[in-house]
């Protein structure tokens, strides 16, 4: 089964983690790393014969516009992340609409396509926050991959549905593609494992992440969505100071991601989000 790649295209210095110790005003004073890093997953996606989808920032696709261009002509599926990435919840529909459209107009104009599919900053559609489907729907879009349906400390709802559906709202219908999870059991509970990428990519081996795969695409008949960022393949990023946590989720496992990765990758099937959700008809 075709499971769903995808890549959240930001720096080091963009990640919600760092927001308290990162003003958005000082991002030009950052060197970027994202373009090379970015590279460096095309060749490996070139590798596997794979295509993937690029979930890019609004604000790095206007200083390395070259970069949209290339994962473009390389086949792959180009993907909003928004302009600035501010979390949802936090800005309110007005800036949200404002954000998402400046994001897209952009993009568009760089690959000369439409850009349909759309994933938050730091997932941060949460039952608080669902009005943004509506302005998604309003603003053209029709795939969104932006819901959890984990317990988390920032983001998730722990009861939505866990593979693709169609999701209806007033302001018309958009297929919504969550990050995957591995259901388990204890007892009478249920425990939803994130195995889609990430932290998480980083701290499971990658032994786990296949079988958990694998279990979802044979027991469940779904595909999974895996996610990563190209910060997480760059041990050689210069070190922001911030929280303990933060730190941790941050830095961990940075040097193991490329060749899990190279795991994950010899041991299924990959492409774009949009490729996996034909497959499956549900859009
Ligand atoms: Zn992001």
């Amino acid at each position: 089964m075709l499971n769903a790649l995808t890549i959240d295209v930001e720096d080091y210095f963009q990640v919600n983690a760092f927001a308290r110790s990162i003003r958005y005003e000082d991002w030009d004073n950052y060197p970027l790393r994202v373009e090379a890093n970015t590279s460096r997953i095309l060749d490996l996606l070139d590798e596997f014969d794979f295509k993937a989808t690029f979930y890019i920032l609004g604000w790095i696709a206007e200083r390395v516009p070259g970069l949209v261009r290339e994962i473009s002509r390389r086949g792959h599926e180009i993907a909003c992340h928004g302009y600035a990435h501010q979390l949802i919840f936090a800005i309110g529909p007005d800036a949200f609409r404002e954000d998402v459209r400046r994001a897209k107009r952009i993009l568009e104009d760089l690959c000369g396509e439409q850009v349909c599919s759309y994933r938050a900053p730091s997932y941060s559609i949460t039952k608080n926050s669902l009005w943004a489907l509506d302005i998604l729907i309003e603003e053209g879009f029709v795939r969104d991959s932006s819901i959890f349906p984990v317990y988390h400390d920032t983001y998730g709802m722990p009861d939505a549905p866990r593979f693709p559906y169609v999701i209806q709202r007033q302001a018309g219908s958009i297929t919504e593609f969550p990050l995957t999870t591995y259901r388990l059991h204890a007892g009478k509970s249920e425990y939803r494992l994130p195995i889609a990428g990430g932290g998480y990519l980083r701290l499971l081996p990658a032994q786990i992440l296949i079988w958990g795969i694998e279990r979802i695409n044979r027991q469940e008949n779904q595909p999974a969505v895996l996610y990563f960022h190209p910060w997480e393949i760059d041990p050689d990023q210069p070190r922001i100071k911030a929280g303990l946590k933060s730190t941790f989720r941050h830095y961990l496992n940075l040097r193991k991601t490329e060749s899990k990765l190279r795991k994950i990758f010899a041991a299924g099937r990959f492409s774009t989000m949009k490729a996996v959700l034909q497959q499956q008809s549900v859009q």
